[in-house]
């Protein structure tokens, strides 16, 4: 591992004077960034230390929940505002990784989690990701686990978080702290698509700190689900996850959120597939028509052609289960 400087953060404005160079970065949780030291994936030469900072705190806000940035996974998914308002926020968290991770792992570190992709993850294949520029060996290799929406001739790695998925689902708004003052985020517009750059993975400017997470009250929040297929039962990632939302009449869908993990390169908000349910009734016909059209530009690479069907089946299990 690189040598590296350690500063612990008093307050939020000392962690993003601390964070100004370049090659600076926060750590909390450290389940992703330690790894990829280890690795040498990453290198940063400073480490900010978050832990001191008051983020932790889970609080209802107008009938919605505010989540501090250093909440870990665990706190938040038995969270009593959580689990009875925003049940796909909990399914979504206590499906991803160990117990033992989810006690360290935080919300902030969760929604900046890099991608699974070996071959960035190897630290010696050609990777845009890791090394702007030297090409993607993925592109004619092994691409099971990668993407088949948002890809770019850049890279097709998938985004890897259950917790974000959900998050989008639920219309979450990701507030953040930084030079340029206070911003509000929705997650939506909070990951970047690789185009040419797979570098740049969020909105956020170097050195901005997210603080805290905001979910609002909505119709839909009590009737959300998250399901995840995976190779195996547990500590395993998507190959591909739905988070739905659905805001019903009697058996008339009066709106919907679907968002899609395990097929995408970042959390993937389906929004014509919402489109094609609403004002329809919770059939098993019209959940199949939107998971139809949720999948319309998929571009499979190579071993990952069966994510398209194995998606479109995960949207309308998750949908069933939103409807029951
Ligand atoms: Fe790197 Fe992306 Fe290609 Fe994987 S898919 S090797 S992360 S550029």
């Amino acid at each position: 591992m690189q040598p590296f400087q350690y500063v612990h953060a008093d307050t939020p404005d000392h962690a993003v004077e601390a964070a100004r160079p370049r090659e600076a970065r926060y750590i909390a949780g450290g389940t992703t960034l330690v790894d990829l030291m280890r690795l040498e994936v990453m290198r940063p030469t400073q480490l900010v230390d978050i832990t001191g900072l008051a983020f932790t705190a889970i609080e209802d806000v107008g009938g919605g929940v505010r989540i501090g940035a250093l909440a870990t996974n665990t706190d938040v998914a038995y969270h009593p505002l959580v689990t009875a308002r925003f049940p796909a926020l909990a399914e979504a968290l206590l499906s991803g990784a160990s117990p033992q991770l989810r006690n360290m792992a935080t919300v902030g570190g969760n929604l900046l989690q890099r991608t699974r992709c070996p071959y960035f993850r190897d630290g010696t294949s050609a990777c845009n990701k890791r090394v702007p520029g030297q090409g993607c060996a993925a592109v004619d290799g092994v691409t099971r686990s990668h993407a088949v929406l948002g890809t770019s001739a850049s890279c097709i790695a998938t985004h890897p978080s259950d917790m974000c998925v959900a998050l989008v689902a639920l219309d979450a708004v990701v507030h953040t702290h930084g030079d340029a003052g206070d911003r509000a985020i929705p997650i939506a517009d909070f990951h970047t698509l690789p185009g040419a750059h797979p570098e740049i993975e969020s909105a956020l400017a170097p050195g901005e700190l997210v603080t805290h997470v905001e979910i609002p009250a909505s119709p839909f929040a009590l009737r959300s689900r998250y399901t995840k297929v995976r190779d195996r039962a547990s500590y395993a990632f998507a190959l591909a996850s739905a988070a739905v939302a659905l805001d019903l009449l009697g058996t008339t869908i009066r709106d919907a959120r679907i968002a899609l993990g395990g097929v995408a390169t970042k959390p993937w908000r389906a929004r014509e597939a919402e489109q094609a349910l609403i004002g329809r009734t919770t059939s098993l016909e019209t959940f199949r028509r939107a998971a139809a059209i949720a999948l319309q530009g998929a571009t499979p690479h190579g071993d990952n052609a069966f994510k398209v069907e194995l998606a479109r089946r995960t949207i309308v299990r998750a949908l069933q289960r939103g409807a029951a």
